[in-house]
């Protein structure tokens, strides 16, 4: 069923009136009733406004588990419009759980490329693989089954098993932890009260149509009830509301302290052979960026030059001599946890066969095949400037 096909059902809803969630019920945390007049009132009116304002959007549109297993895994700490593109792509290049599985790394990561998070791509791919071989490609359709795929957390197993299969499992993603925690004004920063928060989502979903549920409390999170400046006036919550009707609305949900941000200094190898190519080299499958291609280099220690951090580097990573020329660029890139500045030198190669000390493997590569290649973001830039370097 449609967004729009909700009008009729919404326009039948009566009137509502404004019903407090007890504090007692907030404190207790796990038992707090669905059947209650708060939960009925809240349902409804959520349910009437998605019927008028829901978003047409393509995921929504299929009842495939497969197409939206990847909309979900996207919409992490991504937004939609961000996703749009990549999820048309995806489709086509992975049109099934079966040709997911049987591709590439590599291709998976190159259609990966730019979106973030890439543990997200390298699970997904590890997901369909035991989709393939154990559920006969077919997503499973039991919250438990589908908890043990990589990747795949209670949310996100609500927000797939609800969509999918219209099924009655809760979601409590960032958008909607901030919606329930001003709901009823949460004294304290949502990561402290996951149990509570859980609870008024399992309490809230409607169990006729908890798939309309969701994906209204995501647009609700997404487009009303945004981090800065939620837009209150036009909230279906709003006579609910304990921070909107105490006026704190901009001072919930609570942060934590925030913590400082590393900022390190990394030397970045462009190194060319004789035959005008570039050695690149791909990262381990662990930590940050695994899988994922890039020029050689690391860390700047301290009292280093960059210069021979580039020249140690190197050799640490591939066993290999190179000579360190002109500076290239100079970039910082913000990762969530981490700051980093490239310094890019262009180097040439001297002697000695590389060797994957310190990565999966290795690669000589000419400017146009490159491309084939899926880099983390701050390397595409490098690649950029090669490219503007090679037509000037
Ligand atoms: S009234 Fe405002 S703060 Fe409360 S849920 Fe709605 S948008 Fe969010």
């Amino acid at each position: 069923m449609g967004v729009a096909a909700l009008g009729d059902r919404a326009a039948r809803q009566p009137e509502l009136t404004v019903v407090e969630l007890p504090q007692a019920s907030l404190d207790s945390g796990l038992d707090l009733p669905g059947d209650s007049t708060w939960a009925i009132a809240l349902r409804r009116s959520l349910l009437a406004w998605y019927a008028e304002t829901g978003r047409d959007l393509p995921w929504r549109r299929s009842r495939d588990p497969y197409a939206i297993w990847i909309s979900e895994i996207m919409l992490q700490q991504t937004q939609v419009t961000t996703v749009m593109p990549y999820y048309q792509r995806w489709l086509v290049a992975f049109p099934t759980v079966q040709a997911l599985a049987a591709a590439d790394q590599t291709a998976v990561l190159k259609q990966w490329e730019g979106l973030g998070y890439y543990a997200r791509a390298r699970n997904l791919h590890r997901a369909a693989q035991q989709v393939a071989q154990e559920h006969d490609g077919v997503f499973p359709k039991t919250f438990a089954l589908a908890l043990t795929l990589p990747g795949i957390g209670r949310t996100t197993a609500g927000g797939i098993l609800s969509a999918a299969f219209n099924q009655k499992t809760a979601i409590l993603d960032g958008n909607v932890k901030r919606v329930l925690a001003r709901l009823v004004a949460l004294d304290r920063p949502p990561a402290k009260a996951l149990a509570p928060l859980w609870a008024i989502s399992e309490a809230l979903i409607d169990p006729d149509y908890p798939r309309d549920f969701n994906q209204a409390l995501m647009d609700l999170g997404a487009t009303v009830c945004k981090p800065k400046q939620p837009e209150c006036d036009r909230c279906p919550w709003r006579s609910h509301c304990q921070s909107y009707n105490l006026g704190i609305q901009s001072e919930i949900p609570m942060r934590e302290a925030a913590r400082p941000v590393p900022h390190k200094i990394i030397g970045v190898a462009v190194i060319w052979n004789k035959s005008g190519k570039i050695l690149i080299d791909r990262r381990r499958q662990e930590g940050l960026l695994g899988g994922l291609w890039e020029f050689p280099g690391g860390k700047l220690e301290p009292g280093e030059s960059l210069e021979d951090c580039v020249r140690r580097e190197v050799k640490e990573e591939l066993d290999i001599e190179i000579a360190v020329d002109d500076q290239l660029m100079s970039l910082d890139h913000a990762y969530t946890h981490l700051k980093v500045t490239l310094e890019v030198f262009n180097c040439r190669y001297l002697s000695g066969e590389p060797k994957p000390l310190e990565c999966d493997e290795m690669l000589w590569v000419t400017l146009d095949e490159i491309e084939q290649y899926p880099f983390p973001k701050a390397n595409t830039k490098i690649i950029a400037a090669l490219k503007a370097a090679a037509s000037n």
